[in-house]
């Protein structure tokens, strides 16, 4: 069969690929995002509970209702920005279908996405899929700022959307409030609509406070803010995110949603919307992910790797520059097979593959995981 295929460029996911290697190389695996240590024993609880009560079957398409409220709740204590839980707030099988669901649903063919590498792998390929034109803006380590008046001149009439990450994977690096204002004035002057990934919302590190697209009344009327549970309860695994955008937006989204997954496993969603009642089971997260990044950057120290700034998200980039000149995949598969140590290359996040000489390490991690990775890379 002579089978074209519409993603001719794109293979198996770094994640995946790196993961699958650090398992055959019995290596320490750093390189796909996941905690390595539990979920809370009471969500655990919850969930076995709502099951054997017998909450089994679909829940509503848009999420069950108790979770959404709750979700409203905390968004209007948190950004002080107030959403209608039944037309403003999607449950999604995670932060990738939020992502997915949302570009399938608004992004028609010829329409311009603007974004900015290194970033997430699925954001290209689904704009691709709905016939949208990627434009990628490279942005430059150690601070992978955004140039506004850049991003400005790649502006054209068919610009539909623009995606952020905030904080950021894999760079660490977080908006200000100037950029969010910045952001905010070129989607109201081009009636752009925003994307913006906030799936690491709570891993945010020294004070910083998290900018998210929300807070920004007039932005956030023409905004899709995604979120993801996996990286707040430590489980990943569980896929279950969510979109807040306005009603005109949402409708649109869950036209996408109901056909691509319909809705989400429901006693999840349940034990989540009683867990997150109790603030404490959530708001210290960016002081636990605080120390793990320090922690981690105290076994590396004294090694000739060099740490870059992270102020958020869970993964540390290092830079190998002064150590060898193979190229970031080369040195990441080195790693895993030689060291056991895996890493993620980050020209896997660009486009045209810029290669920066830095490896992405996952620090959400024991802290006996991270000492042993500690060992490694001061061998290196
Ligand atoms: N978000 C995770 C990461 O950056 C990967 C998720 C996945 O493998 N799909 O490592």
């Amino acid at each position: 069969m002579n089978l074209s295929s519409r993603l001719p460029d794109v293979g198996t996911t770094i994640f995946s690929i790196m993961s699958k290697m650090a398992l055959v190389h019995n290596a320490i695996n750093l390189s796909q995002g996941f905690p390595d240590f539990p979920v809370s024993e009471k969500l655990i609880d919850l969930i076995h509970q709502k099951m054997k009560e017998g909450h089994n079957q679909y829940a509503p398409m848009p999420g069950v209702e108790a979770l959404r409220n709750i979700i409203r709740d905390i968004i209007l204590k948190t950004y002080r920005h107030e959403v209608n839980a039944e037309t403003e707030i999607t449950i999604t099988a995670g932060g990738t279908e939020a992502i997915f669901s949302s570009i399938a649903a608004l992004i028609r063919p010829g329409d311009e996405v603007i974004l900015f590498d290194p970033s997430y792998d699925s954001y290209d390929p689904a704009i691709r899929l709905s016939g949208g034109t990627p434009v990628h803006l490279n942005l430059s380590p150690p601070h992978f700022a955004i140039d506004w008046s850049e991003v400005k001149k790649k502006i054209t009439p068919r610009t539909r959307l623009i995606m952020v990450n905030t904080p950021h994977n894999p760079a660490g690096a977080v908006l200000s409030s100037s950029d969010l204002q910045s952001l905010e004035m070129i989607a109201a002057e081009h009636n752009l609509i925003v994307l913006s990934d906030e799936v690491y919302e709570r891993i945010i590190f020294d004070g910083r406070v998290h900018e998210s697209v929300l807070k920004y009344p007039a932005l956030a009327q023409q905004s899709i803010a995604v979120f993801s549970f996996g990286k707040t309860f430590h489980a990943t695994g569980w896929k279950v995110g969510y979109t807040v955008a306005p009603e005109a937006i949402t409708q649109e989204i869950r036209k996408a949603h109901q056909f691509v997954t319909f809705s989400v496993n429901t006693p999840v969603q349940l034990a989540l919307a009683e867990f997150m009642a109790d603030p404490e089971n959530y708001l210290h997260l960016g002081k636990f992910y605080q120390q793990k990044r320090d922690f981690f950057l105290e076994q590396i120290k004294g090694t000739s790797l060099r740490p870059l700034p992270c102020s958020g998200s869970y993964f540390q980039l290092l830079s190998y520059e002064g150590v060898s000149q193979k190229t970031d995949r080369d040195m990441a598969i080195w790693m895993t097979q030689e060291m056991k140590l895996a890493p993620i290359p980050v020209s896997a996040f660009y486009k045209d593959q810029t290669d920066n000489k830095l490896l992405r390490f996952c620090f959400a991690k024991n802290e006996n995981t991270l000492r042993k990775a500690g060992e490694i890379l001061k061998k290196i």
